[in-house]
């Protein structure tokens, strides 16, 4: 007869069965009855992390929602507001980044480990612009560092570039819980500062990886299998204009091997704009 499972296989297969359904984040220790909560103590949906479908046990590092700033729970439109206003003031990147970890008005920084604001070398020719960071991130702290950035690594190799000649950042700078797709409402939060971003560092070609970075920053609405290999113009606050090109996103490149040729022409193309041949 076959054993009876302990307590502790018990819980480790309830630990797996949550991180195989994506659930790999504790938000919060109680459930919350959120309609018999006042109103002003709520914040509004789109500005507070995902509640997990799941009540895993509490991690010290996920305060409860009740506990966000006041910031995180305005509203979108008002916190975006306040974004603009501290974004415009960095003078540099160092700067920008220290005002962006002190931001406290999206509620994805409370479930994030770490800010994950850049890598590589903001004097490069070009600056590759993601969606958000992942889990490899999130711990580490800087963007494309896990599998998506393995690839790209090896892809920048094929035209002869490196982390240490390319700027590379994220339109949202937290992990969304879950790695859940960035809601409308924590992009237009997030967008004044990878929009200032992008102005101090100054590359001379932006390229967005994936749809939500094209689309966001250059006001495509078509999807990245239209946009991508065509050269578009990205226009920075202070009016300089940048050549922009999108390319498919590696994660995407990573569960679709047999489009990595449209990747591998686009950052042909690349190579070619940077030689002065597009
Ligand atoms: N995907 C992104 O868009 N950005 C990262 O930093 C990692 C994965």
């Amino acid at each position: 007869m076959q054993d009876l499972p302990s307590d502790r296989d018990a819980l480790q297969a309830l630990l797996d069965f949550h991180v195989e359904a994506g659930v790999d984040l504790a938000l919060d220790e109680t459930p919350h009855n959120r309609f018999a909560e006042p109103k002003a103590e709520r914040a509004p949906a789109a500005a507070q992390p995902q509640p997990s479908p799941s009540k895993p046990s509490p991690s010290p590092s996920a305060p409860s929602p009740r506990a966000l700033p006041k910031a995180a729970a305005a509203a979108p439109e008002e916190v975006a507001s306040m974004a603009r206003e501290q974004a415009r003031h960095a003078q540099s990147l160092e700067e920008l980044e220290a005002i962006l970890a002190g931001f406290d008005g999206c509620a994805l920084k409370f479930s994030a480990k770490n800010l994950a604001f850049a890598d590589g070398n903001p004097e490069g020719r070009v600056m590759l612009v993601g969606e958000a960071p992942g889990a490899d991130e999130d711990r580490i702290g800087k963007p494309f560092m896990g599998r998506s950035g393995q690839l790209l690594d090896r892809m920048l190799a094929t035209i002869g570039l490196d982390r240490s000649q390319v700027y590379v950042a994220n339109i949202v700078p937290w992990r969304p819980p879950g790695n859940r797709t960035p809601t409308p409402q924590e992009i237009a939060i997030c967008k004044p500062f990878i929009a200032r971003q992008i102005e101090l560092a100054s590359p001379e070609i932006v390229l967005c990886l994936g749809g939500p970075a094209a689309q966001n920053l250059l006001g495509v609405k078509d999807g990245i299998l239209r946009t991508r290999g065509r050269w578009f113009t990205y226009k920075t606050e202070d009016g300089r204009e940048i050549r922009a090109l999108p390319t498919l996103h590696p994660a995407y490149l990573l569960r679709q091997p047999l489009q990595k040729r449209l990747g591998w022409r686009d950052f042909q193309a690349l190579r070619r704009a940077l030689d002065g041949r597009e």
